[in-house]
């Protein structure tokens, strides 16, 4: 068993779960240097990827393939090294594995198997974008990459739509301008919102806009459709007048919009309620335009 801070006291080694860097190499951490050198072996997603990080820091621990398409079953492989007691380090191309790369299977399998799992945590795209964004960011949602196809993509969308917390995603440089249309279809082109491309790299680029003119900005200029990028969109604000409708007249006027028709209903809200008949009836119109 080799001697790595924090490892396991079983006789089974421990699995690193290991952060490299997401462009500027010089975000890999010294504890994570520490582990890649001490561990017996390291599970790479791209074993000819790593290896260029690996000599560019002297490091001479053998990889061996951990991706998506061998985790299931080459897992054991690497379970078999860390029940005999050696430690094993997991990395990915860029930033926190298991973070829209490979890496779940081989997690869950060594913790099923009562292997300690140890993070040594590093960069990771969607937390530094989220660091510089200046949206809310005491509460957000990661949504990784959205279906690739457009129905699919403005659907999972929709499902979001109303979504009160910070919106993360993941896009590929050449669908980002679709993705960026469908967004300002489905939320609105009002919606504040934040490219972080390039993270760490030399045309790191974080532009903040409204969904409209961040789209705008990115269809008249083809270097922004280039290079590795996060999305984030600010979560959905109720118009005023529908914050001022408090959550039982709201929930009154729900019942009746399904019973009869518009203007009855906020009719009928308003007697029950109390809430100003003309406010109840702006609210219905609202919903009705958002579904
Ligand atoms: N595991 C990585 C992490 O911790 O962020 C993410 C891997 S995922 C396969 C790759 C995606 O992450 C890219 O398509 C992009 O959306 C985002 N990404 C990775 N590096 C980035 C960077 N330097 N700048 C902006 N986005 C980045």
């Amino acid at each position: 068993m080799t001697d790595v801070p924090g490892a396991s006291q079983s006789t089974s080694g421990t699995l690193y779960v290991v952060a490299t860097p997401i462009g500027n190499l010089d975000d890999m951490s010294a504890r994570a240097l520490k582990v890649l050198g001490d561990v017996a072996l390291i599970a790479a997603e791209d074993t000819r990827h790593s290896i260029r990080l690996l000599q560019h820091f002297g490091i001479n621990t053998p990889l061996a393939a951990c991706h998506e398409h061998n985790e299931r079953d080459e897992g054991s492989r690497f379970l078999t090294r860390l029940l005999a007691g050696d430690n094993v380090a997991l990395i990915s191309d860029a930033g926190t594995p298991l973070i829209s790369d490979p890496g779940y299977h081989l997690v869950r399998q060594a913790r099923a198997a009562g292997i300690a799992v140890v993070p040594v945590p590093g960069a990771c795209a969607l937390i530094a974008a989220l660091s510089a964004a200046g949206l809310p960011s005491d509460r957000f949602i990661f949504e990784g990459f959205l279906p690739a196809k457009a129905v699919g993509r403005r659907a999972r969308l929709s499902q979001v739509k109303e979504e009160p917390r910070t919106l993360i995603f993941y896009e590929a440089p050449h669908r980002i301008l679709e993705c960026l249309q469908d967004m300002e279809e489905v939320f609105g082109g009002e919606r504040p919102a934040l490219l972080a491309r390039e993270l760490t790299k030399t045309f790191e680029t974080l532009k903040g806009l409204p969904l409209a003119e961040l789209r705008a900005f990115v269809e008249a200029d083809s270097n922004q459709q280039r290079g590795e990028c996060v999305v984030l969109v600010a979560g959905y604000s109720a118009p005023e007048d529908e914050q001022a409708v408090n959550s039982e007249a709201m929930r009154i006027l729900d019942l009746l919009l399904a019973e009869m028709p518009l203007k009855r209903a906020a009719a009928l809200a308003a007697e029950i309620t109390g809430v100003r008949k003309n406010l109840l009836y702006q609210v219905a119109l609202e919903k009705q335009k958002a579904h």
